[in-house]
């Protein structure tokens, strides 16, 4: 049983402790809720507790169907062990819907269903409000290597095409959706969260979105769309 020591970092959405295991750190999810690089906040009641569970479901289908990431265990109702990550810093965001900021980029109504899926790669860098970057800027700036980013981008498509898989029977359009990745002995390796902080999740039939949208947008309901992804995912069972 690995012993929670002090806390080691705190980000926007979650606290991250060192443990009694070296390589393994322990993630809080808070409740507090940031949009537009930090000037909107906020708290959505329950969000720690809906992201961790909700990820941890994802992150244990996606290590089931072949794609190795940092989750090693639940730990508590907002909490989970990961292990150790040399963060990439660069955000992979992948599409299949036009949304968000693709939507004014390209001029086209939010709903637009791409042809294929897309990625793009954006700095992870708050200073700077995290610029969209491309593969020439990510090897130039020495973020990843070119080998990196082929590895990078396949996982990130398998990714698209397994959570695809995982929400259709549940009624869910993933219309976007951003990861993280880190450098895990010599290996690339997924990490971070994937939640409706982080994806844009869309009813099938209404177009209701369930993420946080709801929050950016002032759309009323938010607490309620989170709880509402997980009671998918469980069934209504929450000892999934
Ligand atoms: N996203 C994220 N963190 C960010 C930026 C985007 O998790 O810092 C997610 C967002 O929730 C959405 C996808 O990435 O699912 C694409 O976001 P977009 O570029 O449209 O930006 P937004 O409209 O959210 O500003």
């Amino acid at each position: 049983m690995v012993e929670v020591l002090e806390q080691m970092y705190e980000g926007k959405a979650k606290k991250i402790f060192r443990t009694s295991d070296p390589r393994l750190f322990m993630v809080d999810y808070k409740d507090d809720a940031t949009a537009f690089n930090g000037l909107k906040k906020g708290t959505i009641k329950g969000k720690g507790y809906y992201n961790n569970q909700i990820s941890a479901i994802f992150f244990k289908y996606l290590a089931e169907k072949g794609i190795p990431n940092h989750f090693v265990e639940l730990t508590g109702e907002r909490s989970m062990l990961v292990k150790d990550l040399e963060i990439i810093q660069v955000e992979v965001v992948a599409r299949n819907i036009v949304a968000g900021s693709l939507a004014k980029r390209i001029g086209k109504p939010e709903g637009t269903k791409l042809p294929f899926p897309i990625l793009e790669f954006y700095y992870k860098s708050d200073e700077l409000g995290d610029p969209m970057i491309n593969k020439y800027h990510i090897k130039a700036l020495e973020l990843a290597t070119e080998a990196e980013m082929e590895e990078i981008a396949k996982i990130s498509f398998k990714v698209n095409e397994l959570l695809c898989e995982r929400l259709a029977p549940l009624n869910i359009e993933l219309v976007d959706f951003k990861l993280e990745f880190g450098r895990h002995q010599g290996k690339v390796l997924l990490g971070d969260e994937i939640s409706p902080d982080t994806c844009r999740f869309w009813d099938t039939g209404t177009h209701e979105k369930l993420d946080k949208d709801r929050f950016r947008r002032d759309l009323g309901k938010v607490e309620e769309a989170y709880e509402e992804v997980l009671r998918r995912l469980t069934g209504g069972n929450k000892n999934v």
